[in-house]
């Protein structure tokens, strides 16, 4: 029994999204900026696409989504466009210290160019606090940008608090939702949010499309230059088949959101519990509420990333480190640090993130593995085996 627990990095395709498609990879090839039938009938799919994707994030006009390559092209659109436009007001940008690479290095590019850049950081549990967020703030902050939902450890940061602090002074709120759209509701109206980020991959989608909301009378300039598609600001012909895929897959991601919620959180947490209680040293990483319900990221004392995946993976089981690891390093995520962990006394950190095809029958397949694959690695490491007490 193969067994995928990384859906954070990304999921399979729903085939309802693949059957949309096709058409427009097929007959329906048309350019959606022709003027003839077979142009209009690819802006006509494009136009719906973007009108499923709008109401799905309760935007008030079909034309604040604009349509990129993925959650990446999102995040640079948004932190480069908003902080370019705004220059001639300020060069300073807040952002956490936890944010996907997507926005760190954006904001890491604007550093170069002379922009100054707050990182804020989180407690023990990833927790943002709005108020350190609005001590950030400064006279000259354009843009300000926090993630909704953190890929490592699901964490949740309370956007709506911060999204009032940023409206209060004139300044753009951006959100990286690539792991929240489709997974839950979200409403870019309560949220206080003037940029969004999403990506199709994440939610049963295509690879390589994704959208940024944009509140109609947010400056931002565009990255890429060429014809008026997107409304000038995205140029580029349109892949109307990726939106079309992307659309169903929200759809349908919609219809389900709050069953399979409650029915991953159900399976995450007999994974996490079964995981904590079977086997000594081990600390979940993330507030236990607060969070995704289909994610799970926790150390384990004694052992390192590595060789934790690498185990799980010859025994068919796909799952993540908190971050990309270099061969035989214990550096730790950039989050993980952020929260005050050290893989030299925590261990290795792994993410379980489960999904639509996670079955019972899985999770205790890994439950009952994954105590012998860590005795083994402690073993194997001659690493003193930890204290009861750990926890
Ligand atoms: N932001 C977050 C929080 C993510 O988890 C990811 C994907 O891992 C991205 C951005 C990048 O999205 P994409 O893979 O579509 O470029």
């Amino acid at each position: 029994m193969r067994v995928y627990l990384d859906h954070n990095a990304t999921t399979p395709m729903r085939p309802e999204a693949l059957e949309a498609m096709l058409p427009h990879l097929r007959g329906r090839f048309g350019n959606a900026n022709s003027i003839h039938g077979w142009g209009r009938e690819a802006r006509q799919a494009l136009e719906g696409a973007r009108e499923v994707i709008a109401s799905a994030l309760g935007a008030r006009e079909r034309d604040s989504v604009v349509f990129v390559s993925s959650g990446t092209e999102a995040d640079n659109l948004a932190l480069k466009g908003a902080a370019w436009a705004a220059m001639a007001r300020g060069r300073h940008v807040v952002t956490t210290a936890v944010e996907h690479h997507a926005v760190i290095n954006s904001c890491r590019s604007l550093e170069e160019q002379g922009f100054d850049v707050t990182y804020v950081s989180v407690d023990g549990d990833g927790l943002i606090d709005p108020e350190a967020v609005e001590r950030s703030l400064r006279a000259e902050t354009t843009v300000v940008s926090t993630m909704h939902a953190n890929n490592e450890t699901g964490v949740i940061f309370p956007l709506a608090d911060i999204g009032g602090l940023a409206r209060d002074r004139g300044v753009v709120f951006h959100t990286d939702a690539v792991q929240t759209f489709g997974r839950m509701a979200i409403d870019v109206e309560s949220l206080g949010v003037d940029l969004l980020s999403l990506s199709g991959h994440k939610i049963y989608g295509p690879k390589g499309v994704g959208a940024l909301y944009v509140r109609p009378g947010t400056r931002m300039v565009p990255l890429v230059h060429g014809g008026q598609q997107e409304r000038g600001r995205r140029p580029g012909t349109e892949n109307v088949a990726a939106a079309v895929g992307l659309a169903r897959a929200v759809e349908l991601a919609l219809a389900s959101m709050e069953d399979e919620a409650e029915r991953v959180r159900l399976l995450r947490d007999r994974l996490e519990e079964g995981i904590l209680q079977r086997i000594e040293g081990t600390r979940r990483n993330g507030h236990r509420e607060r969070r995704l319900p289909n994610t799970s990221n926790i150390s384990f004392q004694g052992t390192d990333d590595e060789s934790l995946i690498l185990a799980l993976d010859l025994e068919g089981i796909a799952v993540a480190a908190g971050a990309a690891c270099t061969s035989g390093s214990l550096e730790p995520s950039h989050v993980l640090r952020a929260m005050g962990r050290h893989p030299e006394i925590d261990g290795g950190a792994i993410r379980f993130s489960l999904g639509a095809g996670t079955t019972e029958a899985e999770i205790d397949r890994v439950l009952g593995l994954l105590p012998g694959l860590v005795e083994r690695i402690r073993a194997a490491q001659g690493r003193p085996q930890p204290a009861p007490a750990y926890r």
